[in-house]
């Protein structure tokens, strides 16, 4: 640098004091509330908003099953969207043991093939695969040995259309590999098993250790410590991008912090978009426990769950709270809204919000239907895709739900 170029000291205090009124200023005081609340703010931006986030986190990745890279980018991404109008944006890591199922053959039965879907988290065949005598079993069906007629393979009925991962609840006693079937192929396989054709199969599992996971947080601080934690979880099982289960549950999240952002609110409003759902609820139950470390689990006043808002346009409240589920009635009605929510007497602490029930707050589980033939049949399946997911769902859901957060922010 030559002499010549040296700036004044005078000079160099104002660009510095200017400099550092607009980091303190513009970027952290004033430019976050003016934009804030505005991103949203109509039906036509929530459209456009969520359109963008399901080409983003559905079709561009893809599954994102708890534990994998894909899953890790769409984390990135909502923290990303957090940060365009939340203050307070952080992740929740974790370790976990994942096992995943990475190959597998379809059933073959009597010569004739048959689609399945492995457990996620199961148990494989021998390498040479199983072969035996098909059976019915249960609910389902199963592969039975020859000779000591011991079950080697089970595989249960997907009841709302075509396989989806297999689910051996309570109808085998031993670590059997389990496998899920459509139930359109049902009449078949009865009368195979009636026939005891030959049946066989194989499936591969790998085991991760320490698998990571990772809970993406938004806070947005209210007047109070008293607080409402909205979580959904964002990952998804190993062969779906899961559109309706869970990512656009997800968008209606992100979009109701979007709203939040714009007001002032009393209690402070937590975001959760939480991993491994689809592991027994482990990203849930890690973030309750970071909450129990921190002697902030009493701050939860109300814990909303969102899984699958967009299954149809009437919401589905499951609630032990008379008081919440009235809440949401009078709104539907205040909203003019056409649509028939359920109310069901399901327990609102089940699965994600299941890990904070200690909290003693108020609790609802939010699910949906209406469209079930066109959404329930691609739970779980490769086909639950970005245009899948029904936009007036999303904006039903958003609008009730804005809703009841001004109205119990008010309480
Ligand atoms: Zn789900």
């Amino acid at each position: 640098m030559t002499k010549g170029n040296k700036i004044p000291r005078s000079e160099f205090i104002k660009c510095t004091g200017a400099l550092t009124f607009m980091l303190l200023g513009t970027e952290w005081v004033f430019a976050l509330p003016s934009f804030a609340g505005t991103l949203v703010d109509t039906a036509q931006k929530r459209q456009a908003y969520t359109l963008q986030l399901l080409k983003k986190l559905v079709t561009d990745i893809g599954p994102k099953p708890s534990g994998s890279k894909a899953y890790a980018k769409a984390a990135g991404i909502v923290f990303q969207e957090m940060q365009r109008s939340l203050s307070e944006v952080s992740y929740d890591r974790y370790e976990f043991e994942k096992q995943e199922p990475i190959k597998w053959t379809n059933l073959v039965v009597g010569g004739q093939q048959f689609e399945v879907a492995p457990q996620k988290r199961g148990f494989g065949t021998p390498a040479q695969g199983v072969e035996g005598i098909l059976t019915k079993h249960g609910n389902g069906f199963a592969i039975l040995n020859d000779q000591n007629k011991e079950v080697l393979a089970y595989f249960s009925v997907n009841q709302y259309g075509k396989a989806i991962a297999g689910s051996a609840s309570g109808e085998i006693e031993r670590s059997v590999p389990v496998f899920g079937i459509g139930k359109q192929d049902v009449p078949l396989l009865e009368r195979s098993a009636v026939n005891q054709l030959r049946a066989s199969i194989s499936a591969e599992y790998r085991a991760l250790h320490k698998a990571p996971g990772l809970n993406v947080v938004g806070q947005i601080p209210g007047k109070s410590k008293k607080e409402i934690l909205i979580i959904a979880h964002l990952d998804t099982i190993y062969n779906t991008p899961g559109a309706n289960d869970n990512t656009a549950s997800v968008i209606v999240m992100l979009m109701l912090a979007h709203a939040a952002s714009g007001r002032n609110n009393n209690h402070t409003l937590t975001f959760v978009a939480s991993d491994s759902e689809e592991y027994v609820y482990e990203g849930a139950y890690h973030y309750a426990n970071t909450r129990i470390a921190n002697n902030t689990l009493g701050n939860i006043r109300y814990v909303l769950n969102f899984d699958s808002l967009t299954y149809g346009p009437n919401l589905w409240i499951n609630s032990k709270d008379q008081g919440l589920k009235d809440m949401i009635r009078t709104i539907h009605q205040d909203l003019k809204l056409q649509t028939t929510p359920i109310y069901s007497e399901n327990d609102g602490f089940v699965m994600d919000s299941l890990p904070f029930r200690s909290s003693g707050a108020r609790a609802l589980h939010a699910n949906s239907r209406g469209y079930d033939e066109k959404t329930l049949p691609v739970y779980h399946r490769p086909d639950d895709t970005a245009d899948k997911v029904p936009l007036d769902c999303v904006e039903i859901a958003f609008q009730v739900f804005d809703e009841l957060i001004r109205r119990i922010d008010r309480e």
